[in-house]
């Protein structure tokens, strides 16, 4: 009986352990910010043992010196993220550019791939969206295409060139290709936020990327639906002009909640959503599902809304990198 207490009382002590150092480590990783500091004012501290030099900025503050606006913005710098990023033909990405946070949703949603490597929230988005799907009766529909580095964006096309070069002279060649397969750094699949979808209908037949797609009750639901997890389909054939793709039924983008709504809503294209932010400057917004919102664009330069009654660090829920510390930012109010 003692023997058994005494194995009891270890267990205990160990499991005790275990979580109390799985709380610390926690706290640790959390302590960016003070929550209980309400006086009004951003806190700077330097050489916080965890976090070497960076800033500690209260959530519930509001801007009142240069110091504070500059706390803010390295908040900024640290909490960002890409989901509203802008690749087309004039907007290239580099060589190097890379997703930070790729997860795999081959095996956990249906794909034709091995593997089909995403970003963390448009992965994330992916398997709620599928889930979504499924409860509404919707089955066949697979992933095709996710994240594409540059490296292999340049095999497929330099393929195309190739096969082109036997017809025409190498300019000739490279347009010809470009029409087909995305110049490398012009493709929004090396974000990791791009998703092509086919349904198993199409799959059995020589090409599943084509327009049919449109017609089918897997592409007809994501239409439909893909908004309200965060996806816009991104290539509309009455925006070729602005977007410089004629159309792709099939390829699906991830901008995040609420972005995605009120591009549906108001038929607006990526290009054109970001200068509607950018020129409105603020946009209060109430979705589908009566949550409000208000989508800002901030900068050095232009940064008013952050002076503003509706403004505290504490609503911020997403932070969007535009451009150089351009910044699409989201509250929920
Ligand atoms: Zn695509």
């Amino acid at each position: 009986m003692k023997k058994i207490a005494f194995v009891f009382l270890s267990l205990s002590v160990i499991l005790l352990s275990m979580y109390s150092y799985k709380l610390l480590n926690e706290i640790s990783a959390r302590n960016v910010y003070h929550e209980e500091d309400s006086t009004g004012k951003i806190s700077k501290t330097e050489g916080n043992n965890e976090t070497e030099g960076e800033q500690v900025v209260d959530r519930k503050t509001k801007i009142i010196e240069d110091s504070d606006l500059e706390a803010v913005f390295d908040y900024f710098r640290r909490q960002k993220d890409h989901s509203l990023i802008l690749v087309n033909k004039w907007n290239l990405l580099s060589e190097n550019y890379q997703p930070t946070d790729i997860k795999d949703a081959a095996g956990i949603v249906p794909s034709t791939k091995e593997q089909m490597l995403l970003q963390k929230e448009a992965y994330e988005a992916l398997i709620t969206m599928f889930n979504g799907a499924k409860n509404e009766g919707i089955e066949g529909l697979f992933v095709v295409s996710g994240y594409r580095p540059y490296s292999y964006q340049s095999q497929l096309y330099n393929a195309k060139v190739n096969a082109f070069s036997s017809q025409y002279d190498l300019e000739t060649a490279k347009e010809k290709a470009s029409e087909i397969v995305a110049i490398p750094g012009t493709s929004e699949h090396q974000t990791g936020l791009a998703i092509d979808f086919s349904s198993a209908e199409l799959l059995k037949t020589a090409d599943p990327l084509v327009e049919e797609f449109k017609n089918t009750p897997q592409g007809e639901w994501l239409y439909n639906n893909s908004w309200k997890y965060g996806f816009v389909l991104r290539y509309l054939p009455e925006k070729k002009e602005i977007t410089g793709i004629i159309s792709e039924p099939w390829h699906f983008r991830y901008v995040g909640i609420p972005h995605a709504q009120y591009m549906t809503l108001n038929h607006l294209c990526l290009e054109e959503y970001i200068e509607h932010v950018k020129e409105e400057k603020v946009v209060i917004f109430e979705d589908y599902f009566g949550n409000k919102y208000l989508i800002g664009f901030v900068q050095k330069e232009n940064h008013d809304i952050l002076l503003s009654e509706e403004f505290s660090l504490e609503k911020v829920m997403n932070v969007s990198e535009i451009g150089e510390e351009e910044y699409i930012i989201t509250l929920k109010l």
